[in-house]
């Protein structure tokens, strides 16, 4: 596998902040709104929203709205109209049939107990948080059907698995974090074949990011650190997709008291938006501009980045 090297500035910076509209921002989503923004507008770049609304079921309605509108209230201004992927299926199921036809993925049936079953069998354990990985069961479906004991697996919803390395020969990812240094992981030991599309019709996330990462052509991804795990996975859907690899940064994580992540299902207050509210979200980003209007501190903030991070206006 090769190494993601990306150090020089590509001529047309864009990048893009990605909430899922399932609630409106707190605390810990304006500090990763915030970091996109500041590196876009240090690097005199493109800074544009996308709404991950591919699981529909989750979305509220309305939150897509509260979170333009809080943005607003920060003086976080996209330039260009958000994108939401629900719009955006048709792209998705297109970059499907590309791999489909380069043989890069294959239909799984396997339901979440059979792959816990096949570890507990090989009396394996996992860390908390931690997915099982995906043990490739039905890499050769033509084999998965023939031995199946279940008369009804040839009618079983299945999703859609990108390959992603053997056992023989597992698939490294290396790249280079902007804030992180260099990063490697074993998709194939830690992850597995992962899914693209769901057994219930919904796009997996990884499908959308990449896809439309591409799409709007983003050169850098900020995002919270807990999104870095997935990078490996995207880099290697990118290029089984021929598309670039942006540059990747990952931000510091907001916690609470307790040490957990900050999100909207520990119950995170909703956010006032405002300069109060920026003025927080930079101190997590190490950031404490000296000035007192909204458009000041994000102008002082931005200048701080540029050093922080060395980048240069393009
Ligand atoms: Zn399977």
């Amino acid at each position: 596998m090769e190494t993601h090297l990306n150090l020089a500035t590509p001529a047309t910076y864009c990048g893009r902040f990605a909430p899922s509209p399932t609630a409106g921002l707190h605390a810990g989503s304006l500090v990763a709104a915030l970091a996109s923004w500041l590196d876009a507008r240090a690097h005199a770049g493109r800074w544009l929203v996308r709404m991950e609304d591919v699981d529909t079921p989750r979305c509220e309605p309305g939150a897509a709205d509260l979170i333009l509108s809080q943005l607003a209230g920060c003086g976080l201004l996209p330039d260009d109209t958000p994108l939401f992927q629900s719009t955006r299926f048709i792209a998705y199921a297109e970059a499907l049939e590309r791999l489909r036809l380069h043989r890069a993925v294959y239909k799984c049936i396997c339901s979440r107990k059979d792959i816990e079953q096949h570890w507990h069998a090989l009396s394996r354990k996992k860390a908390r948080h931690a997915e099982w990985p995906y043990p490739g069961t039905c890499a050769d479906m033509s084999h998965t059907l023939r031995t199946n004991k279940n008369a009804h697996a040839h009618s079983r919803a299945y999703a859609w698995r990108l390959r992603s390395g053997t056992h023989d020969a597992p698939l490294l990812v290396t790249w280079q974090d902007r804030r992180l240094g260099p990063q490697t992981q074993d998709v194939t030991t830690t992850i597995g074949d992962f899914v693209l599309k769901r057994a219930d019709g919904l796009w997996a996330y990884q499908m959308a990011v990449v896809v439309d990462d591409a799409a709007q052509a983003i050169t850098h991804v900020v995002r919270g650190e807990d999104l870095a795990d997935n990078t490996p996975r995207q880099i290697h859907l990118q290029a089984r997709l021929g598309l670039p690899t942006p540059i990747y940064l990952h931000t510091p994580l907001v916690l609470d008291a307790r040490g957990e992540k900050l999100s909207k299902s520990s119950g995170a207050a909703p956010l006032v938006a405002g300069v109060q509210a920026v003025r927080a979200a930079l101190q997590v980003l190490g950031l404490t501009p000296q000035a007192s209007a909204l458009n000041e501190v994000l102008a002082a903030a931005v200048t701080e980045w540029r050093v922080r991070f060395a980048t240069q206006p393009n």
